[in-house]
């Protein structure tokens, strides 16, 4: 084999490729990582404490990936902002059905967490400092050009390119990839024509470590438990999707008629709604991508597939996605092959297929299904509902997908491996 600059290059250091190259460095110690990041953030150049702020971006994370995080010997200091899901609660506004997701049920200490965005970014950051990963920001990866051997990788910094050539390029610049769109990957793209509004809410009750999915006419609203170090179990994480012209209106109002809308649709299983912080928005649209691995190249992560945020399984799935490359990578080595074969990235392609095909499926069928308002439907999706409670394997197959435990699961063996039992709240 050729050598190479690196052996891989990761165009985007986002939460996916942050933990690809994290999880690199534990299972494949001997590979050469270098990422590459457009954001002028690096391991070396962290702030020295972390605030939690009122208007912190949090992801769902799913059972199955605090079990990928403790493979990864991360989850003991990303616990540290990651608040426990014990119940589910899903509803449909004005209806009979309801169905209620227990941890203990499943012997578990939680379905799930809430984690800070920013703070698993650091995490990641701190834990990498640590590894041989070579970590250039600010700079863009702009294009890429396949060798005989490898790929030459252009990577942009101020005014100047340079060039890097490596075994393999592994594309993770996120939902609006750049690089996915020069490099002529085919994206399929569906337009649901609603938007999702993004706040914290404060409520007068607490949550209880409850998440509630309810679903309303106009379409899914999700509530998530999330931390607060001033009131602790009074504040959540609200995803709101609405039809384009409600948001427009919706934006106007004061803070307070939010509250009172938000109280409307949602209503009082947490109290009175008291506060409504920043309100972001995002245009909800799934875009997957038939054919994510090339000779020497592979899009994980959002450039791979953006789904809707609803049902809170974007990076989950993602994260099982990194955890089944990071495993065809290794056996690679291994085996003395290139990492950029096409046959090791297909076979990556392969394993992953069926979990990302049924789990973009579960999260547009909630859309599809739960999001309208017609007679039939709702009737069919309150029987659905209420079908859920009554049939243990409905429900069972229901948490496992919310508990992000239904697909494939790739192990990685590596010395920091931890296999400790949960318990409560850590
Ligand atoms: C509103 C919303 C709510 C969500 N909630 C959840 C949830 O509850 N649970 C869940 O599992 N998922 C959720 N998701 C999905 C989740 O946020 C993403 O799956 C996750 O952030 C993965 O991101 P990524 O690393 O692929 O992309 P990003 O986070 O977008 O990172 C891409 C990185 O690439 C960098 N970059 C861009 N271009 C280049 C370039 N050319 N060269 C170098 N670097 C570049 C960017 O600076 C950025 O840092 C949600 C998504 C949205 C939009």
């Amino acid at each position: 084999m050729t050598r190479t600059d690196t052996d891989l290059v990761i165009a985007g250091g986002g939460l996916a490729g942050a933990t690809l190259a994290l999880a690199l460095a534990k299972v494949v110690p001997s590979l050469r990582v270098t990422v590459v990041e457009a954001f002028p953030l690096s391991p070396d150049a962290l702030p020295e404490s972390y605030q939690p702020s009122y208007d912190a971006r949090s992801t769902a994370l799913a059972w199955g990936s605090r079990l990928i995080f403790e493979q990864l010997g991360l989850w003991s200091r990303l616990s540290a902002h990651a608040t426990p899901i014990e119940h589910i609660h899903v509803s449909d506004r004005g209806r009979f059905g309801a169905t209620r997701l227990h941890a203990a049920e499943h012997g578990q200490a939680a379905l799930g967490y809430v984690a800070d965005n920013r703070w698993m970014g650091l995490c990641l950051m701190r834990e990498l400092l640590d590894t041989g990963v070579q970590w250039e920001a600010p700079a863009e990866v702009v294009d890429m050009t396949p060798l005989a051997e490898g790929v030459r990788v252009s990577v942009r910094s101020g005014e100047a390119t340079r060039e890097l050539t490596a075994q393999c390029l592994v594309v993770a610049d996120g939902g609006r990839s750049g690089l996915r769109d020069t490099l002529g990957f085919q994206t399929r793209t569906h337009d649901y024509g609603q938007h999702a509004l993004i706040a914290n809410v404060s409520t007068a009750d607490s949550h209880r470590f409850h998440a509630f999915e309810r679903f309303t006419d106009a379409g899914p609203m999700a509530l998530l438990p999330h931390g607060s170090a001033s009131r602790p179990g009074h504040q959540s994480a609200l995803v709101w999707t609405l039809t384009n012209e409600v948001l427009d209106e919706l934006l106007a109002l004061p803070d307070d008629d939010k509250c009172r809308r938000l109280q409307e649709r949602f209503g009082w299983r947490l109290g009175r709604f008291t506060r409504i912080g920043a309100c972001n928005h995002y245009p909800l649209k799934l875009t997957t991508v038939d054919e994510p691995v090339r000779t020497g190249v592979a899009l994980v992560g959002n450039a791979a597939h953006a789904l809707h945020p609803v049902a809170g399984q974007g990076f989950n799935l993602a994260l099982r996605g990194l955890m089944t490359l990071v495993e065809q990578f290794r056996l690679a080595v291994a085996q003395g092959a290139s990492i950029g074969d096409l046959a090791v990235l297909r076979r990556y392609q392969t394993l992953h297929q069926q979990d990302w095909q049924q789990t973009v499926q579960f999260s547009d069928s909630l859309i599809r299904i739960f999001g309208q308002s017609l007679p039939p439907l709702a009737l069919a999706r309150d029987a659905g509902l209420v079908g859920l409670d009554l049939v243990p394997g409905a429900k069972r197959w229901f948490a496992r997908k919310a508990m992000g435990i239904g697909g494939r699961r790739a192990m990685i063996d590596h010395p920091s491996a931890t296999h400790r039992e949960p318990t409560n709240h850590d």
